[in-house]
């Protein structure tokens, strides 16, 4: 990729990007969420040889909130192995908004996919008993290069008195038995992972990670295994974007997950990491932003899978 094309791709995205924001709104069901200026845009782009460019707000902290399903389906995979984490959770779109409950009640016997959020209570079920929430800050740090990262605890505690849905969620789990963990202990650990501040360069980061096969390109260090990698992007194509993932994956082409606290990364495999923080969301809770950026993106730089 040619700087000068690169950067001039990228100013015509953040001005695309620009023109959505009024059309979206900051989420305000977690309250200190709606703090968020809705105005606020960034878009990073990590390339192997360590060239980032940077566009905007890029180095504003926001929380992770659902990117942070991605890093515990990665440590559920290397500490657990597919076989075991596949039993509490399963791989198929769910066609459902990310915090749904009724289907995985009438229609399951295990949530749909890692990313939604029964999906995620499940993963994070399967390494509850080996894993602390400081082991997973620090993990959170390595796969995202970003020692920066920290609790956001107004955020933590904001979710914390506003998440019936997800207790019901994992209450739900338990009583079919597809978690058998303490509720209480699940939701804490689940609610920090959501609340950990990162930047859209930490999503640039962690997304060129695994666009790298699970290798950091600066040091040729192994930090994930190919066949977690693989099955984590496959993932994220399918499921990433809740029940948008369908229409993104024609439009886009390239394994991305969202967050409600506005993040957005995308991995072009073998190409670059792609973190963006645009806290204005569409209906479904994906950053409206970043939708029409990465649509851009695709097509200009030719980004599409397929
Ligand atoms: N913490 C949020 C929740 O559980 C995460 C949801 C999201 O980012 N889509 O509702």
């Amino acid at each position: 990729m040619e700087e000068q094309q690169v950067r001039a791709v990228m100013e015509e995205a953040m001005e695309i990007g620009r023109r959505q924001i009024p059309h979206g709104a900051v989420a305000t069901y977690i309250p200190e969420l709606g703090k968020a200026r809705k105005d606020a845009l960034g878009l990073c782009i990590a390339l192997p040889d360590g060239t980032l460019y940077k566009a905007g707000d890029t180095n504003i902290r926001f929380t992770i909130q659902s990117i942070s399903k991605v890093i515990s389906l990665c440590k559920a995979l290397e500490l657990r192995g597919a076989e075991e984490v596949f039993v509490h959770v399963g791989m198929e779109p769910s066609g459902e908004a990310f915090n749904s409950i009724v289907e995985l009640d009438l229609q399951a016997n295990r949530p749909f996919n890692p990313m939604i959020n029964s999906g995620a209570i499940a993963v994070e079920s399967t390494i509850i008993d080996y894993v602390s929430f400081e082991d997973m800050l620090a993990y959170s740090q390595l796969l995202c290069d970003d020692p920066g990262i920290t609790l956001n605890r107004q955020v933590y505690h904001s979710e914390m008195n506003s998440c019936d849905r997800n207790r019901a969620i994992a209450y739900l789990l338990k009583s079919k038995e597809i978690i058998t963990a303490n509720v209480d202990n699940s939701i804490e650990l689940y609610t920090k992972l959501c609340s950990l501040n990162v930047t859209a360069e930490s999503l640039a980061n962690f997304a060129l990670l695994l666009a790298n096969g699970g290798i950091r390109p600066n040091t040729g260090e192994r930090l994930l295994a190919e066949d977690t990698v693989r099955t984590v992007l496959s993932i994220m194509l399918t499921c990433g974007m809740y029940d948008g993932s369908g229409r993104f994956a024609v439009e886009v082409g390239v394994p991305t997950k969202s967050g409600v606290g506005g993040g957005l990364m995308a991995s072009v495999y073998g190409k670059c990491g792609i973190g963006i923080f645009g806290p204005s969301l569409d209906k479904k809770g994906n950053c409206i932003a970043g939708c029409e950026m990465m649509k851009q993106l695709s097509s200009k730089l030719g980004l599409h899978l397929f």
